[in-house]
């Protein structure tokens, strides 16, 4: 009888990723409204201590796989893990966060466990006693509900920001599995560390973005002064980085990342359906363009139409006081 609604805590340098605690929140929810039991999946090296914690969050138990050959993420590792675990334990559900390790490991587990993949998501519910993932479509134009039937264990990928993270006070009970992680063919000689300040583009809770409109590359530093005051992350078109005036690993859109902020504000971006594929789902969006016409004003919440070399000035010092 397959049980169980699992969440698999994705982690780096043993600090469990903020998607996570959102996941654990909403699917405590679905796994009361089953019946069943919520339960993690942790997998890493010196991990264990992080377990405990993940009570905190909901979780009725915590599957722990420690082992040395975990350190890093490599495809094979972490899917012959959970593909193992699953198939020992046969859960309901299988949820990640949309992370791009989260989305790798997703696709591979789901192939070798022969079931359905619901990617991208951004709402589960649950209907006659079944689940049922939203998923954005034609590039965020559209959303739509589909659910896999015949697939056990459903797997999902949820994107980061979709849920808010309610403490729950359980204490969850620790179990650690010995589970083979080899063969892996992957050999990562090295890891390197990006140098900055400010937060991940994918896990910020308020992100920048400058377009074409910032006119060079220089000019980014007016939108970081604002990032920096705001605590935020920036990203970028791919007007922006075509221009080469900001690194590609900041380029937000359909070819680049997918963000979810609470708050997004865009500078000097029309709003192509490519670029609004990867930011329509943040929460709040702020546009600032001097063409009351430009697209991006038809997803904003608010909208400044003017210069951005005169409003962003105008903010940053607003929000200095
Ligand atoms: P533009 O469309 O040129 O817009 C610039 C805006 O700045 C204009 O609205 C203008 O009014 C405004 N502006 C100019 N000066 C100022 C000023 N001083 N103050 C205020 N506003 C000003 N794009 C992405 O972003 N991400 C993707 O992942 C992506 N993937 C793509 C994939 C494919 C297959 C294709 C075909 C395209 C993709 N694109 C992507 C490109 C996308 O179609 C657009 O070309 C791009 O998003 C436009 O970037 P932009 O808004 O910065 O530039």
């Amino acid at each position: 009888m397959p049980k169980g609604i699992w969440v698999v805590a994705e982690q780096r340098n043993g600090e469990i990723k903020k998607v996570v605690l959102e996941l654990l929140s909403e699917a405590r929810k679905i796994a009361d409204q089953l019946s069943e039991e919520l339960a993690v999946v942790l997998m890493g090296n010196n991990i264990t201590g992080q377990a405990a914690t993940i009570g905190e969050y909901g979780a009725d138990k915590v599957y722990v796989v420690d082992n040395q050959d975990l350190a890093d993420y490599t495809t094979d590792g972490y899917t012959n893990v959970l593909s193992a675990l699953a198939q020992k334990y046969q859960p309901t559900a299988i949820l990640l966060g949309g992370t791009l390790s989260g989305s790798d490991l997703a696709t591979q587990v789901a192939q070798r466990l022969k079931t359905g993949l619901m990617s991208d998501c951004v709402g589960i519910e649950l209907a006659d006693d079944q689940l049922v993932f939203t998923r954005p479509v034609y590039a965020g134009k559209a959303l739509v509900k589909a659910a896999c039937p015949e697939a056990r264990p459903v797997m999902a990928t949820v994107r980061q920001n979709t849920f808010t993270i309610d403490k729950a006070s359980k204490e969850a009970q620790v179990i650690t599995e010995e589970i083979a992680v080899t063969p892996i063919r992957q050999v990562i000689k090295e890891v390197i560390k990006e140098e900055t300040t400010r937060p991940e583009l994918t896990e910020a809770n308020i992100v920048v973005i400058g377009g074409r409109g910032i006119k060079e590359g220089e000019n980014f530093k007016l939108l970081e002064e604002l990032a920096d005051v705001l605590g935020a992350a920036v990203g970028a078109t791919r007007a922006a980085v075509d221009a080469g005036w900001i690194d590609h690993s900041l380029q937000v859109g359909q070819t680049g990342k997918t963000i979810s902020p609470t708050l997004c504000i865009v500078c000097g971006v029309s709003g192509a359906i490519q670029h609004l594929a990867g930011m329509s789902s943040s929460k709040w969006i702020v546009a600032v363009n001097k063409d009351a016409e430009a697209n991006i004003f038809k997803v904003a919440d608010y909208g400044i139409t003017g210069d951005l070399f005169e409003v962003v000035p105008a903010l940053v010092a607003e929000l200095k006081k």
